[in-house]
């Protein structure tokens, strides 16, 4: 994996590309300036390269380039619904992207830029593919706090169209090693500059006026959005994300593993033909994050009880022979007999969860893990995020004790 400019052929079944690999160090050497610039050349030429970003690894085209972002929706099996954010490394280029925006937006991307966090702002038209926005008229872009994906995006000279470099509905990809288990031999290249920073994606925002509505909890809290802006909104969508459902309902539901993106129960389908709004922001609707093995959360006021909950359901399946594990937190983590063990970090610093979530959810694959339940965590500050992402990763399989 630390090989230095070493061209490597993953062959196995339509992973038919030979993908370039890099390693780079932060920071400006030689070595590293050569594989920026040939990593760049790959994208000005239509190619896909996924790189670090401070949140998770994206896989970057020419966003003015459709058929360089088809690409990107093949290699990852993502529905073409499912509108892209644009990566940029200056404000320069921000301009020749949207049309004037507010006071709000300005102040967002003065406090948080380059960071964690998107907007959705209305689109200059034809400035990007329209496959980029999915035919909406709004864009969504961010600047990215990564040395080497600033430096990447600079030296591409052009707009950078990237999701998370992982197959639609797997966990998104936090070390390159995780890029390269989903996309070798499906993209042209990819950037290793080590494990990411946030683990977890970026906010994405949109403006109602001056109100910010957030539509995916991410690496920026509301707490802090409502440092800058007046007026900061939940996406009511969000909610309903983290609803509790009776446990037969739960048991009788199971969602596609096959690491194709699969609607989620609790938003409209593409197919719907009654009233029910379109999300506001397509992604929404699809499941996400999914490890291999059915999981589901479990949450309770009672920390104890959740805890005996969680071991009497681990013995039970071990002894119908199943290989269990659980997703817990440094409170209880030593507490529990399962064949794997994964904790999060402390409760108190939820930091490390976002960090090590997608990571954990990989490690049950790589166990053969097939029975796994997660400890719930408070959603304040980034434990929004992580518990959205959870619940998601759970298809929405919650359990109440
Ligand atoms: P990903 O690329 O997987 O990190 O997901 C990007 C997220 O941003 C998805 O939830 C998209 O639906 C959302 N998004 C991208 N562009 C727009 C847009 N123009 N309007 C609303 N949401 C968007
Ligand atoms: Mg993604």
């Amino acid at each position: 994996m630390n090989n230095h400019n070493t061209t490597e052929a993953f062959g196995t079944e339509n992973r038919k590309k030979d993908t370039r690999l890099w390693s780079v160090a932060s920071g400006a050497s030689a070595d590293s300036e050569s594989a920026i610039r040939e990593a760049a050349a790959m994208i000005e030429a239509g190619g896909t390269v996924a790189f670090p970003t401070e949140t998770v690894y994206g896989l970057g085209a020419d966003a003015r380039n459709t058929q360089a972002v088809d690409r990107i929706f093949q290699a990852k099996g993502r529905p073409s619904d499912n509108p892209l954010i644009v990566h940029i490394a200056g404000r320069e280029q921000l301009d020749e992207l949207v049309l004037p925006y507010g006071e709000t937006a300005r102040r967002l991307m003065a406090r948080f830029w380059p960071g964690p966090l998107t907007l959705v702002l209305p689109a200059r038209p034809g400035a990007v593919s329209p496959r980029v926005t999915a035919g909406l008229p709004t864009v969504a872009v961010r600047m990215p706090a990564h040395d080497v994906a600033l430096r990447l995006i600079a030296a591409a000279g052009c707009p950078v169209a990237a999701p998370s470099a992982n197959r639609s509905g797997r966990p998104s990809p936090t070390l390159a090693a995780h890029v390269r288990e989903d996309l070798a031999g499906r993209i042209d290249g990819i950037v290793d500059g080590g494990p990411t920073g946030v683990g977890l994606e970026s906010t994405v925002v949109e403006l109602i006026g001056e109100r910010v509505n957030v539509l995916r909890p991410g690496g920026v809290t509301p707490a802090e959005l409502r440092e800058v802006a007046g007026e900061v909104t939940l996406e009511p969508a969000l909610d309903a994300a983290s609803d509790t459902r009776p446990e037969e309902a739960v048991a009788r539901e199971r969602t596609g593993r096959d690491g194709d993106a699969v609607q989620s129960r609790n938003a409209p389908r593409a197919d719907n033909q009654t009233a029910e709004p379109a999300p506001r922001s397509p992604g929404m609707k699809y499941a996400h994050y999914a490890p291999r093995g059915a999981m589901r959360i479990v949450k309770g006021a009672a920390p104890e009880r959740v805890s005996a909950w969680i071991q009497a359901e681990l013995d039970a399946a071990r002894r119908r022979g199943e290989r269990t594990g659980v997703l817990a937190f440094d409170e209880h983590a030593g507490a529990y007999r399962a064949d794997l063990v994964v904790s999060c970090g402390s409760l108190r610093a939820l930091e490390t969860a976002a960090q090590r979530l997608y990571a954990a959810l990989r490690s049950f694959d790589e166990h053969g893990i097939g029975f796994i339940l997660a400890e719930a965590c408070p959603e304040e500050g980034i434990g929004l995020a992580v518990m959205n992402r959870l619940v998601k990763a759970a298809g929405h399989r919650i359990v109440e004790v």
